[in-house]
């Protein structure tokens, strides 16, 4: 069972209006450790009826939240971010009891996490509007940013606290108010926020938390008129049915969903850079993120070092439980990710790829996968056009430049992309020509919240972080005078 210091942290029951509560029939859905398959507890089994409940709460909440100052809005922020961090031991280790990653990286993810809270406190004091000359004299125009209103974030279990920061941080600093739907998987460390938030002093119906039946939750935020702005971070193929739910409405939208990450290695590479990237890059969260790595493009005249390289780094990779000092690979989430990983080896395999590293199921069982790298992968194969989301690195050979610009863009994503080149013009010019929202250029991880994260095509609506992240919860509002 969990050892929280502050057990009051583990929270079984939803947060609606700044009151603890359970589903209205009383249902209510486990939650297992995927690591162990224990169950942690239960969550609300909640339906359309709370859902419709939070928003009234969120909606009678926006007045007297955008009302107040920004500084003061901020000060509130701050205080959640410093409860964040003074908590971030025990949110770590509910954050790897739900979703399985090593607590080293856990604790990462509160820091990562909590960073979101911290820039737009921050930033809410930055949301600046316009003057503009007049066209016509006895005019003055002038644009001033306003709250959107409701918003409704659906977030995933790959990063149980910072995708709910992400969204939740600008748009409370925006003066918007809040109802999360987390993942059904990992739903703790999402009322562990809420219970902070109300330590932090936020007031009620400013940040709500429903769990339970993403179909009916789901369906009530996008269908209801009050909630204004949807922001989903998931697979593409849900985002496409929320984005079709949301036409109805009209509502703004911003949607982070799938990727298909090319890893450009260059002959002129650092090659341990690029080693140490790949490593960071692909198995981060044992392959679980939408950044991840998914192909790695290797050029022909250093494609075996790096294959020799890369697999002697796999190959030492710690697969073990979470809570276990030395662990590096957590389990997978679940059975039908492993299945999935499963499938992709099996496609590559037999037409023609070759088992460098790994290749089956971990010998602990359960979820746990061998971190793996597939060598003579070609275009044909599912791991060329799928998210693998599992801790597969296969090696796609090229030749020139140009070939390896033409495959890194030929998938329908465009989310992450990385290359490796001590080159300045080819530099520029890859840097140039990748269709993708986000490139890592001798670099694997590339996340922070100072930065704009988002992608291209599949990949999504908007932007995340940064200075541009809170325009995603404003709308500008054009003011002419006249008779002046
Ligand atoms: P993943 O592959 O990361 O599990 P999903 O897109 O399936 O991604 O899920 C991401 C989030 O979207 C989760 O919180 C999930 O519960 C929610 N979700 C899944 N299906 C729906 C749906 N039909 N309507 C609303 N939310 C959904």
């Amino acid at each position: 069972m969990l050892n929280l210091k502050d057990a009051a942290l583990f929270r079984q029951q939803c947060y609606i209006d700044g009151a603890w509560q359970d589903a209205d029939n009383g249902e209510s859905q486990p939650v297992r450790n995927p690591s162990t398959g224990e169950v942690l507890g239960t969550t609300p089994r909640m339906g359309a009826a709370e859902t419709r409940r939070a928003i009234l709460a969120a909606e009678a909440a926006w007045p007297a939240w955008r009302a107040k100052t920004a500084k003061e809005r901020a000060g509130l922020l701050r205080k959640w971010y410093d409860l964040m961090l003074a908590h971030q031991d025990d949110l770590a280790a509910i954050l790897t009891a739900e979703q399985g990653k090593p607590f080293a990286e856990a604790r990462g993810e509160i820091l990562y996490g909590a960073s979101f809270i911290e820039w737009f406190a921050e930033e809410a004091k930055r949301i600046y509007g316009d003057t503009i000359p007049e066209p016509v004299a006895g005019r003055r125009l002038v644009v001033i940013k306003q709250p959107v209103g409701v918003v409704a974030a659906i977030t995933p279990w790959n990063f149980p606290n910072a995708m709910i920061t992400r969204k939740v941080g600008p748009a409370l600093a925006a003066g918007c108010t809040v109802v999360v739907k987390p993942a059904s998987q990992t739903p703790y460390s999402a009322l562990a926020l809420a219970e902070l938030a109300e330590r932090a002093g936020i007031p009620r119906g400013v940040f709500n938390v429903v769990t339970g039946s993403a179909r009916a939750i789901g369906g009530e935020l996008t269908a209801n008129p009050a909630v204004r702005k949807l922001s989903f971070t998931g697979s593409t193929e849900i985002g496409q049915e929320l984005m079709a739910q949301c036409a109805a409405t009209i509502k703004k939208i911003s949607l982070e969903l799938g990727g298909n990450a090319p890893f450009i290695v260059f002959d002129d590479a650092d090659l341990d850079a690029a080693v140490a990237g790949a490593i960071a890059s692909k198995f981060r969260n044992t392959g679980q993120t939408c950044v991840c790595t998914n192909r790695l493009l290797v050029q022909a005249g250093v494609y075996d070092e790096f294959a020799r390289r890369l697999s002697d780094a796999v190959s030492r990779l710690k697969v073990a439980d979470g809570f276990d000092p030395d662990a590096q690979q957590g389990p997978l989430i679940d059975q039908a990710a492993v299945d999935k990983v499963e499938a992709h080896i099996a496609d590559a395999v037999s037409k023609g790829a070759r088992v460098l590293v790994g290749g089956k199921r971990h010998a602990r069982g359960g979820t746990f996968f061998e971190p793996t790298v597939l060598a003579d992968v070609t275009t044909g194969m599912a791991v060329a056009r799928e998210e693998t989301f599992g801790p597969v690195a296969p090696l796609f050979r090229f030749e020139t430049e140009e070939e390896a610009i033409r495959m890194a863009n030929d998938t329908e994503f465009g989310l992450a992309s990385y290359f490796y080149s001590r080159d300045i013009g080819r530099v520029w010019r890859v840097a140039g020509a990748l269709e993708y929202g986000m490139v890592g250029i001798n670099e694997g991880l590339i996340s922070t919240e100072v930065a704009p994260f988002g992608g291209v095509k599949h990949s999504g609506l908007g932007r995340e972080g940064s200075k541009y992240g809170i325009d995603e919860y404003l709308e500008m509002k054009y003011l002419c005078m006249g008779g002046i």
